[in-house]
């Protein structure tokens, strides 16, 4: 039998937007020594804008083209910015032909006979283009104005590149600093570069972060967390945090995350607010202090 209490809580958080999938993530959720949170889409709103198209021996609209022809095959909302900015701009998409995504990491693929790649510094290393150190200082320079910038390759050579603007959450201030509060230490995780996610920390005042950090790598420092001794709750919204959802003590889903985020979350935040994470904290241990 579910307790009373219990009972009460869950239809108590349902209404304000918190989704108990799993009882007894919820009453362990007051005991979590640590918070991760994904950065993009979780402590940001991870909807991006366009604000800048680099392009080297291409004109801007005809690298914006053939980018979007490729990312029009991606779900990831980077490729969803891109290929909306180029509907905006009234470019006709082209199709594209061997398209392969890699997660963390970006997507190739062939349009109009050209083989492109887009995406992070290591999947440029992995395909052996070379990137110009002045070409790298630019980059660099966006990414720390906390700009995520993704890296264009044609036909092997570099030839340019995207920065897209993102906003952090104006609730994620009050999360982190009322998570601090608790004594609960409180990390990010991100796909994204050493630049914005120093950017995004520094804002939030998160103490400790990771940068570049691959999907299965969330798993990993997660695992290594808990060896150590500490429950660990994992907050994100991406198909890349799902299986560190699966592998925290408690899996916290934002709602207007992707549907494998949700369904691999012990509890779900519908109003995609962080500071709903202290809310079930404090809800936690209310319930199971009557409980007992
Ligand atoms: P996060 O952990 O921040 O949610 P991801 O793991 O999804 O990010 O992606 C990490 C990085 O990989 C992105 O910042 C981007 O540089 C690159 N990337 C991923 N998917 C794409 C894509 N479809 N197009 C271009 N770059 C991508
Ligand atoms: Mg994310």
């Amino acid at each position: 039998a579910i307790p009373l209490v219990v009972a009460f809580s869950t239809s108590y958080s349902a209404k304000r937007g918190i989704l108990i999938r799993n009882r007894d993530a919820f009453e362990r959720v007051k005991d979590v020594d640590a918070v991760i949170f994904d950065k993009t889409g979780t402590l940001t709103e991870g909807k991006f804008g366009i604000s800048e198209v680099i392009s080297q021996d291409i004109d801007r609209r005809g690298l914006l083209r053939l980018v979007a022809s490729l990312e029009n095959n991606s779900e990831h909302v980077i490729a969803r910015a891109v290929v909306e900015e180029a509907m905006k701009e009234g470019l006709d998409l082209l199709p594209a032909t061997n398209f392969k995504a890699h997660p963390g990491r970006g997507v190739t693929g062939e349009v109009e006979g050209h083989y492109l790649a887009v995406g992070t510094p290591l999947l440029m290393e992995e395909l052996g283009v070379k990137l110009e150190s002045h070409f790298l200082r630019k980059v660099r320079e966006l990414e720390a104005q906390g700009k995520t910038v993704i890296l264009v390759a044609i036909d092997g050579k570099s030839a340019g590149c995207i920065a897209l603007s993102d906003r952090v959450r104006p609730e994620s201030y009050e999360a982190v600093r009322e998570l601090k509060a608790m004594g609960k230490r409180v990390i990010m995780l991100t796909g994204d570069s050493e630049e914005v996610a120093r950017y995004v920390a520094e804002e939030l005042g998160v103490d400790i972060f990771m940068a570049r950090v691959l999907p299965h790598q969330k798993v990993e420092k997660i695992r290594e967390l808990r060896s150590k001794g500490l429950k660990v709750a994992m907050v994100g919204d991406g198909v890349n945090d799902a299986p560190a959802l699966l592998e925290a003590d408690v899996g916290i889903a934002i709602g207007s995350g992707t549907q494998v985020a949700v369904e691999s979350a012990d509890i779900v935040l519908v109003k995609s607010d962080p500071r709903d994470v202290v809310r079930i904290i404090r809800l936690s241990r209310i319930t199971v202090g009557k409980m007992l």
